[in-house]
């Protein structure tokens, strides 16, 4: 069996540097056989990537990256196979996306309180017709001269805690996971190495995204270490959880990793995949 998939990526709907058809192109010219766009808070790249899947001969999954606020944090919920037309996921995500641009308006208000003027224009400038993000003020930033690279810029003005930041409700981890699945679709949560809630936290989040309905976590993402692809592995297990793979690429200079590099899942670890039978068809070709 040799296939390559890759669940997690974004395009310049969301924050990435790629149009939905490049970034199609960028994954064929990787190797990649199964991909999922899953754009933050919006699918509409996904009509497109869907056509120019079909040319490279790769099956494109319908993603979405759902932002979630849960015990005040923030949390990255992916859902997969979804139906971008069933109403409560269309109408949750249009909410959503109207919530980033009060965001916005904050975090500009908070930068031109240090000086630095500008900043809603300028990350819009970057944002286009797609959602404004966190990343396009970052890209103002760093193109203004304020800060040499994305991580140093997050680090100094975009996290909790520094002037760029403004503190959001997003949607509950419990709409989240019913738009997802009520869409016909399968809720992963991205990331979980990334989210800092320790053990007990962590637990409690597993116990709920499972009795909601969610199915999956990201065990092998560009965002964990290797240690934590192990100790994500044993989570899914403990909770039977299934586990996904995906780079979570953005485009070169603003990416966690580049795609078709990220290593196989651990052999205790059931794939989000398992009874798709998109990827079963790859299977049948390849042995
Ligand atoms: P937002 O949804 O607007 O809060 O933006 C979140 C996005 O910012 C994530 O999806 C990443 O693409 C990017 N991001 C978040 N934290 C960091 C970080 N520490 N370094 C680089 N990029 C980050
Ligand atoms: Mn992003
Ligand atoms: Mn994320
Ligand atoms: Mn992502």
């Amino acid at each position: 069996m040799s296939f390559t998939i890759d669940l997690h990526s974004h395009s310049n709907i969301s924050d990435g540097l790629l149009t939905p058809a490049e970034l199609v192109e960028h994954a064929a010219m990787h190797k990649v056989d199964v991909l999922a766009l899953t754009d933050h808070d919006d699918t509409s790249g996904l009509p497109i990537a869907e056509i120019e899947a079909k040319r490279w001969n790769m099956q494109l999954i319908k993603g979405v990256e759902i932002s979630v606020t849960w015990k005040k944090r923030t949390l990255h919920i992916i859902g997969l196979k979804i139906d971008p037309e069933y109403p409560p996921l269309k109408n949750g995500l249009a909410i959503i996306r109207k919530g980033r641009h009060v965001r916005a308006a904050g975090m500009a208000a908070g930068l031109d309180k240090i000086g630095i003027t500008g900043s809603l224009a300028g990350a819009y400038e970057y944002a286009k017709e797609g959602i404004i993000s966190r990343t396009h003020f970052a890209r103002f930033l760093m193109d203004s001269g304020i800060a040499k690279d994305n991580k140093a810029v997050f680090k100094n003005y975009l996290v909790k805690g520094k002037p760029g930041y403004f503190e959001h409700e997003w949607a509950s981890l419990e709409e989240a996971v019913s738009w997802i699945v009520g869409s016909g679709g399968v809720a992963v949560i991205a990331h979980p190495g990334r989210y800092d809630l320790g053990r007990t936290n962590m637990l409690l989040l597993l116990e709920e995204f499972r009795a909601l309905g969610g199915t999956g976590i990201e065990v092998v993402t560009g965002s964990h270490t290797v240690d934590q692809y192990v100790e994500f592995a044993k989570y899914a297990q403990l909770f039977s959880l299934k586990a996904s793979l995906g780079s979570d690429y953005h485009g070169k200079g603003i990416s966690f990793m580049e795609m078709g590099r990220l290593p196989s899942l651990p052999s205790t670890c059931t794939p989000v995949w398992q009874d798709w039978p998109e990827v079963h068809a790859l299977q049948a070709k390849s042995i």
